[in-house]
């Protein structure tokens, strides 16, 4: 077909037409979602280019194009390690949270069963479905497992926990603070409780990494995960702490990198740019925790204010500052699963939905009802997170934006 010039004009107009109010509205649209993802620190973008233009050797290799990978490898380690309290040796380097959730809990299971005849999980209802996904399927595999309760806060009921664990528990599992509202879990006493009976305790530390201290003796766990995108660092790289002594089976097979625990040529660029991030991170951590502090007392109290009935959950003291998750009360209003957030989306405010979409329908978030939220409110919450770049009056422009929405609601006779 060939296009008249007349029209083939037109559509060029169109098309930069499109451009111009994409990037207009991409450039005004809020991001309050950092708790999903972060975009990269410049600095660490820089480190990053600057590894993948100069340094191309394989880590493994003897050569000198191998040695100058292998110290920046190792240099990051170091200050990972260092970050966290642990030793270099004690640190894995992986594809992210989720393969070292998965490493952690399928290589102390495996382990545990074929060295000590334990065959027995323990999760938190409110895991990421990195941990709970990876415990179902170790449940088809032949394991039990078992689901600890969380209060109305979503923190972790110690005396259940205290309940469920045999002499065949192979390993606990429970996350530092819940990505979906925040609460801090009881960590210390969990690893006690844990450390006692000589059961292996993962805790998955990518909410809190980077954002309050994250201390490996402190907290006393054996495996710890870290995810290096929350904190402005790139995707598909993250790490897993193993404490010395620990024995896990490895993941991934088929080579001796990371001491033969994670088999795979390691990716020097972005295990640089991982290390930059968390130097950043640890260097701002304070003035980063007061500003996401700020952004949620701002928000809090807009819609304290402006909204009847608004429902916040989690804890509003034990808590991660940069989540605030709230419900709207379906009692009054007729909502629709993920409408609030589409609503949101269209009005140029960028948030999240602790519901997950699967096969077309609406499925509520698994933490809320855990929480004893009823299904209607655990569909329809939104989770609002904040970072470093986030403004606290566009905080207050989209409270008032997710009022309005709200009060434009139809509501329930
Ligand atoms: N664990 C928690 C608590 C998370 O919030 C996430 C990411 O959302 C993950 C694990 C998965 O981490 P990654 O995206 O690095 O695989």
């Amino acid at each position: 077909m060939v296009l008249h010039p007349f029209r083939f004009s037109a559509i060029l107009h169109l098309l930069k037409l499109s451009v111009y109010f994409f990037v207009i509205r991409t450039d005004s649209h809020i991001y309050l979602d950092y708790a999903a993802t972060t975009p990269l620190d410049p600095r660490v973008a820089e480190s990053i280019a600057a590894t993948m233009n100069g340094i191309y050797g394989n880590a493994s290799s003897v050569h000198a194009f191998g040695r100058r990978a292998k110290v920046i490898l190792e240099e990051s380690r170091e200050l990972i390690a260092k970050s966290i309290g642990a030793e270099p040796a004690e640190i894995f380097f992986t594809s992210g949270g989720t393969e070292s959730d998965n490493h952690a809990l399928t290589g102390s299971a495996f382990a545990q069963r074929r060295d000590k005849g334990k065959d027995h999980i323990i999760v938190s209802a409110i895991e990421h479905h990195a941990v709970l996904d990876c415990a179902e399927y170790l449940a088809t595999l032949g394991f039990r497992v078992s689901f600890v309760p969380v209060d109305g806060k979503g923190r972790i009921i110690i005396d259940e926990l205290q309940k469920l664990v045999t002499p065949k528990t192979a390993v606990i599992s429970v996350m530092h603070a819940n990505n979906e509202v925040g609460t801090l879990q009881p960590v210390k006493e969990i690893s006690l409780l844990a450390n006692a009976r000589g059961i292996i305790f993962h805790t998955d530390a990518v909410q809190t990494f980077g954002k309050i201290p994250v201390n490996v003796n402190e907290l006393g766990v054996n495996l710890l995960t870290l995810s290096a995108h929350k904190i402005y660092g790139p995707k598909g790289i993250g790490a897993i702490y193993i404490r010395k002594g620990t024995t896990i089976d490895a993941l991934l097979h088929g080579g001796a990198q990371e001491r033969k625990n994670r088999a795979g040529t390691e990716n020097i660029p972005l295990i640089a740019g991982f290390a930059k991030a968390v130097e950043l991170a640890e260097h701002d951590r304070q003035a980063n925790f007061d500003h996401a502090e700020r952004c949620a007392s701002t928000l809090r109290a807009k819609l304290q204010k402006k909204l009847e009935n608004c429902i916040l959950n989690g804890d509003d003291r034990d808590s991660l500052p940069h989540i605030l998750n709230v419900s709207i009360d379906t009692s009054q209003y007729d909502i629709e699963g993920d409408s609030l957030l589409m609503n949101m989306d269209l009005h140029g405010v960028a948030v999240s939905s602790g519901s997950a979409c699967t096969s077309g329908s609406v499925q509520p978030s698994h933490v809320l009802l855990a929480m004893g939220r009823d299904e209607q409110l655990a569909r329809t919450a939104i989770r609002f997170s904040f970072g470093k770049q986030t403004i606290v009056a566009d905080v207050d422009r989209a409270g008032d934006i997710f009022c309005s929405i709200v009060h434009s609601l139809p509501r329930k006779k």
